[in-house]
C-alpha cells in the first residue's frame, strides 16, 4: 500500500542547497611545528616533473604524460592560507546523488607544513568571535583539527613544495563520494558503491585558472558481490565508475559584505553562532547572495559591475531556448526593486563553445535526459562559507518531451532514493535537490488530462505547457539567487480573483514563484485564467530587495529594518519547508503547504474534487485509442487519483491547525504569533472530508474506469500476483495516508489539546466524534460497500491500537477520546441494520476488534 502511494504520488522532498556554517577570525591560527629546511639546499623539482605537462593557475599542477599521474605544487606563500573546496559529480548513479551537476561538498581548507610533509585540514567556519571580547582568545579551544591528508613532499625549490596529488584527488578524502549506510537489516540490500579501486581510476581533465583549479577524475568502484544491481542506468553493479570534479577556489578578496538573515524572509544561509554574545539568540547567520555592485553607486537604478550571467546549455531543445531566456530575464523586475538594471543576463552556449559546462566560471542551465530521473530539476549554487557570497550556480532540467503528453511513464516510474542518504563529513543537507519539477509535472499532467479529455485545442494545451516551463525555470533560478521555498505564497489570491487575468498579469497568481502550487484549473472552463504564475510575485520582488539592495555599512541595519517591516503585507506572506504541512503530523500552519491554491484552499479543493469526478467519465472514451494499449488510460487515471490525494491532504491540515505569524512586536500586525484555526473552518474542513473522502459514494465516479486499468505487458514484467488494479487497497491508502494518518497522529492530537488552552474550540473527543459520524452514520441503516468496510475497519483498528496500554505515542486525553469513540461505535453498531451476508460479516469483525480492544489490560 505504502509502496504504491510512493509511486502514485511523487514523494515530496526538500529543496536545499549546501549550507555550511562559518566564520572565525583570522589571525588566531596555531602554527604547526615546521622544520628548518632553509639550511638544506632545495632539491629542486625539475627532475620530478620533466615528463609532465604543467598547468599554471591558482595551484600549479603537473600531469605525467605517460602515466597520467598528477603532482601538486604548493607555493610557500600558499601555506596557512584558506581556500574553498567544492566538489561536483559529473556522471554517476542518480540514486546516490552522483549524477551530473550535483553540487556536493563545500568546505574551507588550508595546507600547512609539518616536518617533511604537507598537512591538509578543514577549517571550522561555524563560529564568530568579537575580537574586542577577551573570550575570543579561546577561539581555537575545543575545536579539534580535521586533518584529512598528510602527504610527504617529493621535492621542493625556493618557492614551494611538490607532492603526489593522487592521495588528494583519486580518493574520498575531500568528498566521501558514497553514502554511509547505517547498520541495519537492509544495509546489505541497498544499492551502493563498493570500494574505490585507485588502480582503475584516472584523471579525466585538469584545468587551472588564476582563481580556481579544477581536477576531473574518474573514480572506479568495485563491489565483487552486490546484493542489489541498481536501476537500469547501472550497467554492472560490480563495476561503477563515477566522474567527479574537485574545484580548489581562491578565497574571494573583495568588498562583499555578508548580509544578516531574517526569519521573515526566506534565504539559504550559513549558520553561525556568536560565541561572545549574551543575547538569547546569538545568531550571526548570513544569507547566500551574489556580489552585485552598482556601476554608478549614486544612481537609483544602475547596471551592476558584474551581472549574473546564465548560459543555456547547447543540449537544450531549440523550441524551448527562447522561453528559457525570457523566463530568466523576468527576474530583472525584482532586481530593479533593489536598484539594479539588467542584473540577470541570459546567453545561449554556442554549439562550438570551447568551454565545458562543468567549468565553474560559467553558470549553466543544463538540460538532460537521464535513465533514472530522481529529482526533475535542481537549482543549486555554491558559496564562500565565510561570507555567503554565491560563487557559482547551475540549474539542471530533467525533462525530455516536447509533445502534448510528456513523459507519462517517467512520472510513475521514478525511483526515489530511500530516505536521506548520509555522507560522512558532508553537510546532511548537501543534496541541493528540488522535487518541484516532479510535483509540478504531476500537476501539469492533471491539467493536460482535464483539458485533453474536455476537448481543448492543441494550442491551449501548448500554452499550459509553456507556462509550466516558465514557472519551473523561474523557480529554479530563484534558488540560485539564494531564495529558498515559500510554501505559503499560493494563498495570495481568493478563488474569485485567481482566474482574473487583469489581476494575475499584474501581480501574478501567487506571491512567489518559490512555491509548489496546484495548477490552476477553473471548474467552469469558460472562466479559465492562467494555469501558472509566470512572473516574479510581490514576495519575490520584496525578498530580492531585502537581499540585494546596496547599503553603506552605516545605513544597512536601518535600511533592512524598513524593508523587512513590510512582512505583514498579506501579499508578502512567507513559510518555508520547515513550516509546510506536506507530511502527516508535520508542522502546524495549514496555509503553508504544497499542491494547493488560493486563500480558500478548502473551497478550491472542492472544485478540484468536482473536476476530477467529472473527468473520470471522460477517460475511457478519450483514451481508448486505436493502435495502443490501455497503459495511457491507466496513467491518466493515476494522475487524477494523485490530485485527489493532494486535495484531501491539504484540507485535513486545517483540522487542529495553528496559524503562525512571525512578525515582530513593532510591526503591530494585530495577530498573535499563534492563532488556532477557527472552529467553523475546522468543521468546514471536516464536512468536506465527509463528502469527498469518507462518503459511501466518494469514489463512485471511478467505477467507470476500473475495468480498463490495464498496464501494457512488457516481456515478463507482469506483477507476479496479477496486474489488475488494486482498487480497495489504493482507495484506503489514500484515505488513510492522506487524511487519517494526520488527524490521528499523536502530535496532531496533542496540539489540538494544547491549543484548547489558547483559543482552539475543537476538542479531540469532538473531532473523533465527527470522524465517527463521517465514517459510520451514512450506512448504519443499510449495507456497507467495500470502500466503507475498509475505512471503518481501519478507523476502528487505529482507535484500538491507540488505547493499548503499551502504546506511548498518545497522550491520555487522546487515549480517553479513542476509548470513548470506540464505545460509541459499539453502541451505534448495535442499532445497525445488515441485510446481506457481507455486511453482517464486516460488522461482526468490527465488534470482535472492539471487544478485544476493550478487554485488553
Ligand atoms: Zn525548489
Amino acid at each position: 500500500m505504502k509502496k504504491f502511494l510512493m509511486v502514485l504520488i511523487l514523494s515530496p522532498g526538500l529543496c536545499l542547497t549546501a549550507s555550511r556554517a562559518q566564520d572565525k577570525n583570522k589571525g588566531a591560527t596555531v602554527s604547526p611545528p615546521v622544520t628548518d629546511t632553509a639550511k638544506k639546499k632545495p632539491a629542486g623539482i625539475t627532475d620530478k616533473v620533466k615528463s609532465s605537462r604543467k598547468f599554471d593557475g591558482l595551484f600549479t599542477l603537473y600531469q605525467d604524460t605517460a602515466t597520467g599521474t598528477v603532482q601538486l605544487y604548493v607555493k610557500k606563500n600558499q601555506l596557512g592560507k584558506e581556500y574553498i573546496y567544492q566538489s561536483f559529480s559529473i556522471s554517476g548513479p542518480n540514486q546516490l546523488y552522483l549524477n551530473q551537476s550535483m553540487h556536493r561538498a563545500t568546505l574551507v581548507f588550508k595546507v600547512q607544513k609539518a616536518f617533511d610533509k604537507l598537512e591538509f585540514s578543514r577549517v571550522n567556519t561555524r563560529f564568530w568571535y568579537d575580537r574586542n571580547n577577551p573570550v575570543s582568545k579561546t577561539a581555537e579551544v575545543d575545536k579539534p583539527e580535521a586533518v584529512f591528508l598528510v602527504e610527504k613532499t617529493v621535492a621542493e625549490d625556493a618557492d614551494g613544495y611538490l607532492i603526489n596529488a593522487d592521495g588528494l584527488f583519486i580518493s574520498e578524502k575531500l568528498d566521501p563520494v558514497k553514502p554511509l549506510l547505517l547498520p541495519g537489516p537492509n544495509t546489505m540490500t541497498i544499492f551502493n558503491l563498493g570500494n574505490l579501486n585507485p588502480a582503475k581510476s584516472r584523471y579525466a581533465n585538469v584545468r587551472s585558472f588564476p582563481n580556481n583549479s579544477d581536477i576531473v577524475v574518474d573514480l572506479a568502484y568495485d563491489n565483487p558481490a552486490p546484493f542489489n544491481s541498481g536501476t537500469t542506468d547501472i550497467t554492472d553493479a560490480r563495476y561503477v565508475r563515477v566522474r567527479m570534479q574537485h574545484s580548489l577556489i581562491e578565497m574571494p578578496q573583495n568588498d562583499f559584505r555578508p548580509r544578516r538573515d531574517d526569519p521573515r524572509v526566506g534565504y539559504f544561509l550559513q549558520y553561525i553562532n556568536d560565541q561572545t554574545s549574551i543575547s538569547p539568540v546569538p545568531y550571526k547567520d548570513i544569507i547566500h547572495r551574489w556580489h552585485l555592485k552598482k556601476k554608478d553607486p549614486s544612481a537609483a537604478l544602475s547596471e551592476p559591475v558584474e551581472p549574473i550571467v546564465y548560459w543555456i546549455e547547447n543540449t537544450t531543445p531549440n523550441e524551448y531556448r527562447q522561453i528559457i531566456v525570457d523566463a530568466g530575464l523576468k527576474w530583472n523586475e525584482a532586481f530593479e526593486k533593489a536598484g539594479f538594471k539588467n542584473a540577470i543576463q541570459m546567453k545561449i552556449m554556442p554549439d562550438d563553445a570551447d568551454w565545458d559546462p562543468a567549468d565553474i566560471r560559467y553558470n549553466v542551465i543544463r538540460w538532460v535526459s537521464s535513465a533514472q530521473p530522481t529529482y526533475g530539476a535542481i537549482g543549486p549554487s555554491f558559496v564562500n562559507p565565510k561570507t555567503g557570497q554565491i560563487i557559482g550556480a547551475d540549474i539542471t532540467i530533467e525533462w525530455y518531451s516536447g509533445s502534448a503528453t510528456p513523459v507519462l511513464d517517467e512520472l510513475f516510474n521514478t525511483t526515489a532514493p530511500a530516505g536521506k542518504l548520509q555522507y560522512p563529513g558532508m553537510d546532511p543537507q548537501h543534496e541541493a535537490n528540488c522535487t518541484l519539477a516532479g510535483e509540478l509535472k504531476s500537476q501539469l499532467l492533471t491539467g493536460m488530462t482535464v483539458l485533453d479529455a474536455s476537448g481543448a485545442s492543441a494550442n491551449e494545451v501548448k500554452e499550459m505547457h509553456k507556462q509550466f516551463l516558465i514557472y519551473l525555470i523561474m523557480h529554479e533560478m530563484g534558488h540560485t539567487l539564494g531564495l529558498n521555498h515559500n510554501m505559503k505564497a499560493s494563498q495570495m489570491l481568493s478563488p474569485a480573483e485567481i482566474n482574473n487575468t487583469e489581476i494575475t498579469h499584474k501581480i501574478g497568481l501567487i506571491g512567489s514563484v518559490m512555491d509548489y502550487p496546484a495548477i490552476n484549473i477553473a471548474l467552469d472552463r469558460s472562466k479559465q485564467g492562467d494555469y501558472y504564475t509566470t512572473k516574479a510575485g510581490p514576495y519575490d520582488l520584496w525578498a530580492i530587495e531585502y537581499g540585494y539592495t546596496p547599503f553603506s555599512e552605516a545605513e544597512e541595519a536601518a535600511g533592512l529594518k524598513s524593508i523587512i517591516a513590510r512582512s505583514t503585507d498579506p501579499k508578502l506572506v512567507f513559510g518555508n519547508d520547515g513550516d509546510d504541512m506536506r507530511a502527516p503530523g508535520k508542522a502546524m500552519d495549514p496555509r503553508v503547504n504544497v499542491n494547493e491554491l488560493t486563500s480558500d484552499a478548502i473551497g478550491y479543493a472542492e472544485d478540484r474534487f468536482k473536476i476530477v469526478n467529472q473527468t473520470m467519465g471522460k477517460l475511457v472514451p478519450k483514451y481508448t485509442k486505436e493502435g495502443q494499449s490501455y497503459a495511457e488510460l491507466r496513467t491518466r487515471y493515476f494522475t487524477l487519483l494523485g490530485q485527489r490525494y493532494s486535495m484531501m491532504a491539504a484540507i485535513s491540515r486545517y483540522i487542529g491547525g495553528i496559524y503562525i505569524d512571525r512578525s515582530y512586536p513593532e510591526q503591530k500586525s494585530g495577530v498573535k504569533p499563534y492563532t488556532p484555526v477557527p472552529l467553523a473552518t475546522q468543521k468546514r474542513a471536516m464536512d468536506m472530508l465527509h463528502k469527498y473522502v469518507f462518503a459511501p459514494d466518494a469514489f463512485e465516479a471511478d467505477a467507470q474506469v476500473y475495468a480498463w486499468l490495464q498496464p501494457q505487458r512488457r516481456g515478463f514484467t507482469q506483477n507476479g500476483s496479477g496486474d489488475d488494479f488494486r482498487i480497495t487497497n489504493t482507495t484506503l491508502a489514500i484515505q488513510a495516508d492522506g487524511v487519517l494518518s494526520h488527524l490521528l497522529h499523536g502530535v496532531t492530537l496533542q496540539r489540538i489539546t494544547n491549543s484548547r488552552l489558547y483559543g482552539n474550540q475543537y476538542s479531540v473527543a469532538s473531532m473523533m466524534g465527527d470522524l465517527q459520524k463521517g465514517i459510520f452514520s451514512a450506512d448504519i441503516a443499510t449495507n456497507v460497500n467495500v470502500f466503507r468496510q475498509n475505512l471503518q475497519t481501519y478507523f476502528v483498528r487505529q482507535l484500538a491500537s491507540m488505547i493499548a496500554p503499551q502504546n506511548q505515542q498518545f497522550d491520555d486525553v487522546s487515549k480517553a477520546a479513542a476509548l470513548y469513540t470506540l464505545k460509541k461505535i459499539k453502541t451505534q453498531l448495535s442499532t445497525a441494520v445488515s441485510t446481506n451476508e457481507e455486511t453482517k460479516a464486516h460488522r461482526a469483525n468490527l465488534s470482535f476488534i472492539i471487544e478485544n480492544a476493550l478487554e485488553q489490560k
